[in-house]
């Protein structure tokens, strides 16, 4: 059984107190996995705003240090960002994991301008989001990234044009069944897309029919398929902080069946495109999950 896990960083707090303690948990157990992180502002929940009414900000943002950061995104963009940033907070967190043996991947920019406004982005909308998410890795590593995971799996055809011209080893945009190369309009794509396989654990727990955390786990058991790829997304938000003790068991008990765990560019990399099957991306809904996702069509 081969098991990828796939994980999401959507956060600062995630990317400065969720990854920390995840790499640790995966260095104890000695299993790969690769991260993607959202490489900008974190815009997530309402504090945007609030912080600009709040008169404590200005001091906030020097405390964290995070007008060095503002700087330079002012400098990538020509624009003041009222959020904090979550990869170039963190620099040192980025290159840890990857000196560590660690994937790591881009998981776009702006993770809820992404996520909310991917269909009225427009050409120049998207090329910021991936240009300056790109930049911000390059910021980081000295080198271009060779992956993409969407935020919140959802992309468009003019997502998938746009990754699809630079190149990457693969990216990991939607849900679905198997590896496969994505057809647009009629068009199949080259590059391999590598879908998340299973259902998230806050998926799993909004369907509020497995009453406790042994029952998530034995759903999840079920779940994992021993002849074929696992591709298994958590969250540095939710397996990195208050879930961790059950991401824990849930990879022990992996290992205990036998479990081998790979990163996805190991994966792509064994994989050959023509060889894959070319299948339409739909839109989708999932139980325990609001709004549509990206699927892997028939
Ligand atoms: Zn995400």
């Amino acid at each position: 059984m081969e098991v990828a896990l796939k994980i999401d960083v959507d956060t600062h707090q995630g990317l400065g107190e969720g990854v920390p303690r995840l790499k640790a948990m995966l260095e104890r157990e000695g299993i790969a996995a690769s991260f993607y992180v959202a490489m900008g502002p974190d815009n997530s929940g309402r504090a945007v705003i609030r912080a600009f009414r709040n008169r404590g900000f200005l001091s906030k943002m020097i405390r964290t240090n995070a007008v060095s950061m503002y700087g330079l995104r002012t400098v990538l963009s020509g624009t003041i960002l009222p959020a904090r940033p979550i990869a170039l907070a963190f620099p040192g967190i980025m290159r840890g994991l990857k000196r560590s043996g660690f994937e790591v991947g881009v998981h776009g920019y702006d993770h809820v301008r992404w996520q909310d406004w991917i269909d009225v982005l427009g050409d120049r909308g998207m090329h910021e989001e991936l240009g300056d998410a790109f930049e911000a890795y390059r910021a980081v590593f000295s080198e271009a990234p060779r992956s993409f995971a969407a935020p919140g799996w959802r992309t468009s055809s003019a997502a998938l044009r746009a990754l699809d011209d630079m190149n990457l080893d693969y990216r990991s945009d939607t849900r679905g069944r198997a590896p496969y190369r994505c057809v647009v309009e009629g068009q199949t794509l080259a590059t391999i897309e590598i879908p998340t396989t299973l259902p998230t654990l806050d998926e799993v727990m909004g369907r509020g029919d497995l009453g406790d955390r042994a029952a998530v786990l034995d759903f999840y058991l079920a779940q994992f398929k021993s002849d074929a790829l696992n591709v298994h997304t958590i969250h540095a938000e939710t397996e990195g902080m208050g879930e961790l003790e059950s991401c824990a068991t849930l990879v022990r008990a992996l290992k205990e069946r036998g479990a081998v765990f790979v990163q996805l560019r190991e994966i792509a990399s064994r994989l050959k495109a023509a060889e894959l099957p070319a299948c339409e991306v739909i839109r989708a809904t999932l139980p325990g999950r609001a709004g549509w996702i990206s699927a892997q069509g028939a």
